[in-house]
């Protein structure tokens, strides 16, 4: 695994000059999960490659799924079973080359009667053969009392037995700056706040494109020899940059999420609901908080910050109230909430719900080639085929392209160096440097993965590193100065919601450290007192308004302005 030392803001200024300098054999458009796994794809064959993002990495629908690493049980019943067997494969891959970002989640599916028990037994039965799963992680079939047993808050009425088997866990935006960096590590040339904003085209053909720097200002010419338009729920507009010519293909359906304070929900396991309209709903424990999610509904707001409605919310609320036991949640109980758009291929005559997952590659009167549908799951082997075309693109042109493309699937990912069993590997970090507090070096595990270890290391040397950014909190100065230097973080809303995760996993969305965290990035960064202010004042903004829930008619009002 190649290491990357630096990754910062003075990385981009560089990347940004040689972004403008050099010819690339690869331009990638967009960071999330698909471009990530793009430039790491090609990295690792050896490609020139440079990838621009508007906003942060990972800032689009990459940081807002229910961040569930699916076997693809859901696509048996659909039919889709080559979809399964690719799902269930790029599982095992993940738990190989990121241990850490694919943890094994125990998720039971309470039945109401006989039939569905039935159902469920030869549904799971068949996805274990089918998807080999391994044999620690085949599924049961449980009867009421052990249904119970597991998850005493079900509504004992409604329970007739479970069925009982594995996902894995990941964290979103974690997977996607860690595909970057290990393609930046490998040579690719990325960086944050860059938007395309037109193409280049010589003779007829794509040859790059004009890029925005969103922080200093100023345009400047990528050029490429093959562009790649991975900008999931914007790739129509990237696509319209071609030429009036395009037609809209992507369908867009919103889904959301709620946090609530685990006291309030205290489940075991993760817990699949039915809805009233038979859809598959889930309920997470994740440390001291639980998120319900998601929804599945058609979508044509604005596409940077979806609003979350009354309606959206409510809709998850009373399917879980009526599973479990409790005093009912309110939104008011909400300690958190996050929304985002599925970019998916339209399919006439289909609800949201029953719109494939299947990606899909477009090649653009100019050569552009665009990607959409797809999962987070799936994402490596969605890079590797996109990849596989712009090998056989820049061969037919006479670019020299490498004979060994390099194993996507054995290749460790930047922090994927814990061995599969983490929680051991988090064991030995805290035996060899009892000194620093548990908690600590837990948190940096979990969040960090094997890049662990050298914040560890670093926090033993320099006591300074270890102090806590907050008395309660776990987050350290060491975490800032990594996420600073090591991970291109440029605003603080980059560190809190898509580096630390605290936005999403801290009952105070990180509000509780986010004045000491600014103050320490300000002298990495360059900032002023009033930057520093404006910065800490722009991050209370945006927690208010992702959890302000709006009613369905100021969601209709906002359509019709983004529409304007
Ligand atoms: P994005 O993550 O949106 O990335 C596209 C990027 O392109 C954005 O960051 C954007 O800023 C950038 N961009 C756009 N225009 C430009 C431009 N002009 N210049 C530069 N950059 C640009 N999948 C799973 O496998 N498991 C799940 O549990 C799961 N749950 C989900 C739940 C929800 C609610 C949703 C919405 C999706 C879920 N998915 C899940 C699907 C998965 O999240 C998506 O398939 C995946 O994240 C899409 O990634 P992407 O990179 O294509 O798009």
């Amino acid at each position: 695994m190649a290491r990357l030392n630096e990754f910062s803001a003075a990385t981009r200024q560089r990347n940004l000059e040689a972004l403008s300098r050099d010819t690339f054999d690869l331009l990638i458009i967009g960071g999330g999960i698909t471009g990530a796994g793009i430039a790491r794809d090609a990295t690792l064959r050896g490609l020139r490659v440079a990838l621009v993002e508007q906003r942060d990495f990972a800032s689009g629908t990459s940081s807002r799924s229910s961040k569930l690493v699916h076997g693809g049980l859901r696509y048996l019943a659909q039919g889709d079973v080559g979809l399964v067997m690719e799902a269930a494969n790029e599982r095992r891959t993940l738990r190989r080359i990121a241990p850490y970002l694919a943890r094994p989640l125990q998720m039971l599916v309470p039945v109401h009667g006989r039939s569905g028990y039935m159902t469920i037994s030869a549904g799971l039965f068949t996805y274990d053969k089918m998807a080999r799963v391994e044999k620690e992680h085949r599924n049961q079939m449980l009867g009421r009392d052990d249904t119970l047993a597991k998850e005493p808050l079900l509504r004992r009425d409604k329970v007739y037995g479970a069925g009982f088997y594995y996902e894995c866990l990941t964290d979103d935006a974690r997977l996607v700056i860690e595909n970057i960096k290990t393609a930046a590590a490998l040579g690719g040339i990325a960086a944050n706040y860059t938007e395309v904003v037109s193409f280049r085209t010589e003779g007829g053909r794509l040859s790059g494109a004009v890029v925005r720097d969103r922080l200093g200002g100023g345009e400047f010419e990528v050029r490429a020899h093959v562009t790649v338009n991975a900008a999931g729920p914007w790739v129509d507009a990237v696509r319209l940059l071609q030429g009036e010519s395009e037609k809209p293909r992507l369908h867009l359906t919103k889904g959301i999420h709620l946090v609530v304070p685990k006291e309030r929900l205290p489940v075991q396991h993760c817990v699949v609901m039915t809805t009233p309209d038979k859809r598959s709903i889930f309920v997470v424990p994740r440390g001291d908080i639980v998120y319900l999610g998601t929804t599945d509904t058609n979508y044509e707001g604005r596409l940077d910050e979806p609003a979350i409605t009354v309606e959206d919310g409510e809709y998850l609320l009373q399917t879980t109230n009526a599973t479990f036991d409790i005093e009912p949640l309110r939104l008011s109980d909400t300690v958190g909430a996050w929304a985002g758009l599925r970019p998916l291929l339209h399919q006439e005559g289909k609800k949201p719900s029953e719109i494939s997952r299947r990606d899909e590659i477009m090649v653009g009167p100019s050569g552009l080639l665009s990607i959409a549908g797809g999962k987070l799951t799936a994402y490596r082997r969605m890079a590797e085929r996109i990849v596989e075309n712009v090998a056989e693109i820049l061969t037919e042109r006479g670019h020299s392209v490498r004979p060994d493309p390099g194993n996507s699937a054995t290749e460790l990912l930047s922090g994927g160096a814990t061995g599969e069993d983490v929680e051991a590997f988090a064991a030995r970090l805290k035996s060899k440097w009892s000194r620093l507090p548990a908690d600590i070096v837990e948190r940096l595990v979990t969040v960090y993965g094997s890049n662990a270890e050298r914040m560890v290391e670093g926090m033993a040397t320099d006591p300074q590193l270890a102090l806590r950014c907050a008395p309660e909190s776990a987050v350290t100065q060491s975490e800032v100065a990594y996420a600073v230097r090591e991970e291109m973080v440029m605003t603080l809303v980059d560190f809190l919601e898509r580096r630390s995760r605290l936005f999403l996993w801290d009952r105070a969305n990180g509000l509780g450290v986010a004045s000491q965290v600014a103050h320490l990035m300000a002298p990495m960064l360059g900032w002023d007192t009033t930057r520093v202010d404006r910065q800490i004042r722009e991050y209370g903004e945006h927690v208010a308004a992702v959890k302000h829930f709006v009613s369905p008619e100021s969601d209709i009002v906002e359509k019709k302005v983004a529409h304007a």
